[in-house]
């Protein structure tokens, strides 16, 4: 990085860790993704990434009828969907269409930070209401979270394993670039009892703020009644590794190049959204992978049924479909976690 304009936001991180010294990574991550997601339409062939519903209909359907199952099941009380980083609003508009051929329209709800994708889902989805505080949901009703690609966004802190502790990775400058450094401290954050022992030079991560937004979610649909979906790419931790990565135009990029040109995502760690959740008084089904959960719920139905509405789509449905389901593309890599209120838990995750 040689010379970023003054208006940059390169310029300005550079300026930041002058003055007070190395930045940790997540501080980096937020000002470089807030800037990202704040200028235009990141999804798409034109942009830099693709996600699934954006690849079908048949996802965001998929999902509206599993939330009308759930709620059929509990009695069918007053229901508000909610979706956090909502895109382009493609999901919502799709699982809205399948929810309300069953008799449900529920109120709608978008977390979103994004003043440009705001503009675009409100004029996908007319009726949304924006919500800046995920501790106070809107209404008194039942709850419907959907999170898609949403809690990779976020901000996640890495560490380092010394001879004797962890460091907090951040980002330093030298000769006018970016450098990764360790902490001279050890670090005084929670890491987990289980990685103690790690060897020397081991990395691991963690990501608060995803830990905060799903506790605070997940207390209000375990007391009002509810479920949610939370679905991205991750493992089940804690676990050691680095998974920050950057994609540009459809490629893997340098995280640390060109911040807010660049989507910066981490895999999610679902270990820690569990616990999370069962610790707000959620009931948490095992993980599962996408291309499992979407065929147990249905899709392979669906795409039968669009395809004998439209047999010119037929080639298409099946591919889409493969794309989302098969092991060697979406369908290992992401992971579904279905939380519920315990109410509206069924009787296998009663032991959870
Ligand atoms: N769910 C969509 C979009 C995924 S991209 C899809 O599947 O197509 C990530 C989304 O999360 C974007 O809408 C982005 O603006 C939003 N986002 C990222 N960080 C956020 C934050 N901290 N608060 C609210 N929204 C955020």
């Amino acid at each position: 990085m040689s010379d970023p304009a003054p208006t940059s936001l390169a310029f300005r991180l550079m300026a930041t860790i002058r003055a007070h010294g190395p930045l940790p990574i997540a501080a980096f991550m937020a000002a470089a993704n807030t800037a990202y997601y704040a200028k235009g339409d990141p999804l798409g062939a034109a942009g830099d990434f693709i996600t699934a519903p954006e690849i079908s209909q048949m996802f965001g359907e998929i999902i509206g009828l599993w939330a009308t199952d759930r709620w059929m099941k509990a009695g069918r009380p007053p229901l508000t969907y909610v979706e956090l980083g909502p895109g382009r609003g493609t999901l919502a508009a799709d699982a809205l269409r399948a929810m309300a051929q069953f008799g449900l329209i529920p109120d709608v709800c978008f977390i979103e930070h994004s003043p440009y994708l705001r503009a675009v889902q409100a004029a996908r989805v007319p009726r949304v209401q924006f919500a800046d505080d995920v501790t106070r949901l809107p209404g008194d009703g039942a709850l419907f979270v959907v999170a898609n690609e949403f809690f990779d966004a976020l901000p996640i802190h890495q560490y380092v394993r010394g001879p004797t502790a962890w460091h907090e990775r951040c980002v330093g400058m030298r000769d006018d670039r970016f450098v990764l450094v360790h902490a001279p401290q050890p670090t005084t954050a929670a890491i987990p009892p289980r990685l103690a022992d790690a060897p020397e030079g081991s990395m691991t991560e963690l990501c608060p703020l995803a830990t905060r937004i799903m506790a605070a979610v997940a207390a209000q649909f375990a007391a009002r009644g509810g479920a949610m979906l939370a679905i991205d790419y991750g493992y089940d931790g804690p676990a050691l590794g680095d998974t920050l990565q950057a994609v540009r135009a459809h490629k893997f990029a340098d995280p640390f190049t060109d911040p807010g040109a660049q989507d910066l995502t981490a895999h999610v760690d679902f270990g820690a959204l569990a616990q999370a959740a069962r610790a707000a008084g959620a009931h948490v089904a095992p993980l599962t992978d996408q291309g499992t959960w979407l065929e147990m719920h249905g899709i392979v139905t669906r795409e039968r049924s669009l395809g004998r509405r439209d047999p010119g789509k037929i080639a298409a449905l099946r591919s889409a479909r493969h794309r989302l389901t098969d092991p060697s593309q979406m369908g290992q890599l992401f992971k579904v976690l279905e939380a519920l209120a315990p109410h509206w838990a069924e009787p296998r995750f009663a032991a959870d």
